[in-house]
């Protein structure tokens, strides 16, 4: 066969990874750099020029000309600068190839034209990418030749975070810290560090580019703002795993070549819920690392979809009344002993160290459950948070059967006796083996499932980074481990005050849990009853920012000072607001421009047809066409009204001075202008003549890939 490839061969072709470092560094450099990706220990910028070295001649044997810091500001999306590896030619005239430790660790690029929420005047512009070689350097390959990307954090002159790795390495070291107090109470001597682990599962839809270039709602928002549903959805369920079509697993064949080449071990491949939806899984990774490829994972997507006449729609609605797409995000935690603090083991009623680490998740989901419904707020998922598809906006963990009957046998006896076992499966085919279920079935409605050995956050976006969920999780799950532990450490009597700990942990938070159906309304009901926040729109969870208790959170652990929380808070106002603007501008000039000229054409043409009908045969029933044009008139005038409604709401909110209001505004006046003017425009779609009609339809949009 042809087309037959060795993973092995290709995997981490194009990263800088511990083989080639081994290879090309010093062992001295080596090691020490070594220290501080595997220990965390400070980098010591003495060895930078060697690495600088070692880094620039791979690259450069590999193809490179250029290199670029890579970051993640506030904009949602990836940034870089690219330099030539080029510098000053010398007195022959030879250009020199030159990449010095100072250009590795340290770049310098414009901050003032990202998003700081007011941490700083735009004449104070200075901003600074420091190397986070904890992250592997990467090449890439596209029509700008080969890159050496650098991925870094970005920081302002005063060391303020504008970005999302930042706070997310300082929550890794806040949970590194807590949870090695956890593991040496339970007299674990050998871990040195505590690691987050995620592997997010990334859903995406994808369309013939042809149809995406006709859609301006696609190209400046990324979902489609008009658009009538087709006559079949997904009511027969025969998307979700279904065969893959040889178009779509042409890209599936080339976005794991090209995820392997850049050490992302892309894993699971399938069909999703939704007509044109599927979904790839990696293999799950140490949460900076899994951050930053998942980044590499949405571009290279988006890229390769391009190549196979494809368009790659990371939105988290791309088209109403088809499920949207989501990411979710599981999350363990594990020393670097490998033993996993999420595993129950067969018998989770005897294994005290996991129901504390248990108990506290418990109460740091449970208190802080506003910042965890913060952190999944991008405009995009207010379409599908509670739609009755996804989660729903109120947190509640899954835990499953086994260990809900652990729990409640400790909050009514104080005792864990037994854990519930899962039985045998058996299919009633004697030629099928029967063997040994899991313990617990699943439940798809929960944003917070418990699944064996991790847990699955599965209310963020498809389009956002995961970096923000983590940072919550790391730091809320360190703030309860913290509490326990200076509790426990002072205890005379371990045992009787670990079991004492965790049965009033489980009793005080036992309200997070909740395991019956997500989306239905009696859950909504009930919730409130339990005191649990339902933060229907994401702005507002913004406020959760800005309480007492986030501040005192996230400052005593150094993951964020009150000033970048202030600023990250305005940031996702304004960018709220803007999200809306834009989405209306689009909706005004599709209306304006293509749409109301379609519906009038298509009305002179039925006109004349009467006309024409009248006059070849006076006697004949022209009744339909009359309706019709009454019908398709009353429907363009009401477009019209909705029109003007439109630009003037819109108008009128993009004038307001404070972000939050200038929020609110978009959310309760813009964005029911713009349903207005979408119901009577969707109704047309359902009339006009096909020809005429300027839009691809969802139909031709989600079946015809
Ligand atoms: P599930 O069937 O529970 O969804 P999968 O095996 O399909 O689990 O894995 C889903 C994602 O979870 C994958 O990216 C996988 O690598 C990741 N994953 C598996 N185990 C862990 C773990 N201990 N910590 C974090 N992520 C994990
Ligand atoms: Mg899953």
């Amino acid at each position: 066969m042809s087309n037959v490839i060795n993973v092995s061969d290709i995997f981490g072709k194009n990263v800088f990874n511990d083989a080639a470092m081994r290879e090309r560094l010093p062992k001295s450099v080596y090691r020490k750099l070594k220290e501080t990706i595997e220990k965390g220990v400070e980098l010591d910028p003495s060895i930078a020029d060697v690495v600088a070295h070692a880094m620039k001649d791979w690259a450069i044997e590999r193809g490179a000309t250029h290199y670029s810091h890579w970051f993640q500001p506030l904009t949602g999306v990836t940034a870089e600068k690219h330099d030539a590896f080029i510098s000053a030619p010398d007195s022959n005239g030879h250009a020199i190839m030159e990449f010095s430790g100072r250009e590795l660790i340290k770049g310098e690029p414009d901050a003032s034209s990202f998003p700081s929420g007011g941490l700083r005047s735009t004449f104070e512009a200075r901003g600074y990418t420091t190397w986070d070689c904890t992250s592997p350097a990467f090449l890439r390959e596209d029509t700008l030749g080969v890159t050496l990307y650098i991925p870094t954090a970005f920081c302002s002159y005063r060391g303020e975070a504008l970005d999302k790795k930042t706070p997310l390495l300082r929550s890794m070291q806040a949970i590194n810290e807590q949870a090695l107090r956890i593991l040496r109470l339970f007299g674990n001597t050998t871990a040195k560090r505590v690691i987050p682990y995620v592997g997010p599962e990334q859903e995406y839809f994808l369309i013939d580019k042809q149809n995406y270039l006709k859609r301006k709602d696609l190209i400046y928002t990324g979902r489609t703002l008009f658009g009538a549903m087709p006559p079949k959805g997904q009511e027969k369920d025969d998307h979700y795993f279904g065969s893959i079509r040889p178009r779509i697993g042409a890209f599936m064949k080339d976005i794991n070549e090209e995820l392997w080449r850049l050490g992302v071990s892309a894993k699971t491949q399938h069909n999703e819920a939704a007509p044109a939806q599927h979904e790839l899984a990696p293999i799950y990774s140490q949460v900076n690392v899994a951050v930053d490829h998942n980044q590499m994972t949405m571009e290279t997507m988006k890229r390769i979809a391009g190549n196979h006449g494809l368009a790659c729609l990371l939105h988290e609605k791309p088209f109403a009344g088809i499920t949207g797409s989501g990411k979710h995000n599981n999350w363990s935690l594990s020393g670097d002993d490998g033993i996993n603090m999420m595993n129950p083991g067969e018998t989770p009623h005897e294994n005290v160290q996991f129901l504390l680490v248990l108990a506290c998740i418990m109460k740091a989901v449970d208190v802080h459950a506003d910042l965890l419904r913060e952190s999944t707020a991008v405009p995009g998922n207010d379409h599908r948070l509670g739609a009755a598809e996804a989660p729903p906006a109120i947190i509640s963990i899954f835990l499953g059967e086994q260990l809900e009957d652990v729990i409640e046998q400790l909050c009514s006896t104080g005792e864990a006796a037994s854990s519930k076992q899962g039985g045998i499966l058996k299919t009633g085919v004697a030629t099928l083996p029967d063997f040994a279920k899991d313990a617990t079935d699943r439940n798809r409605t929960s944003p917070f499932a418990f699944t064996g050995n991790k847990f699955e956050f599965r209310m963020v976006g498809a389009s956002d980074s995961v970096s923000s969920p983590n940072v919550v999780l790391n730091t809320i799950v360190a703030e309860a481990f913290k509490e326990a532990a200076d509790e426990l450490e002072k205890a005379p009597d371990f045992d009787s005050a670990v079991h004492d700990l965790i049965k009033r942990l489980m009793i005080d938070h036992k309200r997070i849990i909740f395991s019956g159906n997500g989306y239905s309304e009696e859950w909504v009901e009930e919730a409130e009853r339990r005191g649990l926040p339902n933060l229907k729109a994401g702005i507002d969870s913004v406020e959760a920012l800005r309480t007492e208790k986030a501040v005192r959170l996230f400052e005593s652990f150094g993951v964020y000072t009150r000033t970048e929380l202030e600023s990250r808070a305005e940031i996702e106002y304004d960018s709220y607001a803007k999200t809306i603007n834009i989405e209306a501008k689009t909706m005004i000039d599709i209306a304006g421009k293509q749409i109301i000229p379609a519906v009038v054409n298509y009305l002179t043409k039925i006109a004349k047809s009467l006309n024409s009908v009248r006059e070849a045969c006076p006697e004949a029933d022209v009744s339909a066409q009359r309706e019709l044009i009454l019908e398709v008139s009353g429907l363009l005038s009401e477009m019209k009204t909705a029109l003007t409604r439109l630009q003037e709401e819109a108008q009128a909110a993009s004038v307001i001075e404070s972000n939050k209001e200038r929020a609110y505004a978009y959310l309760e006046k813009v964005t029911k202008a713009m349903q207005a003017l979408r119901t009577p425009a969707d109704k047309l779609e359902m009339l006009v003549d096909r020809e005429l009609w300027p839009l691809p339809s969802y139909g031709d949009m989600v079946f015809e890939v």
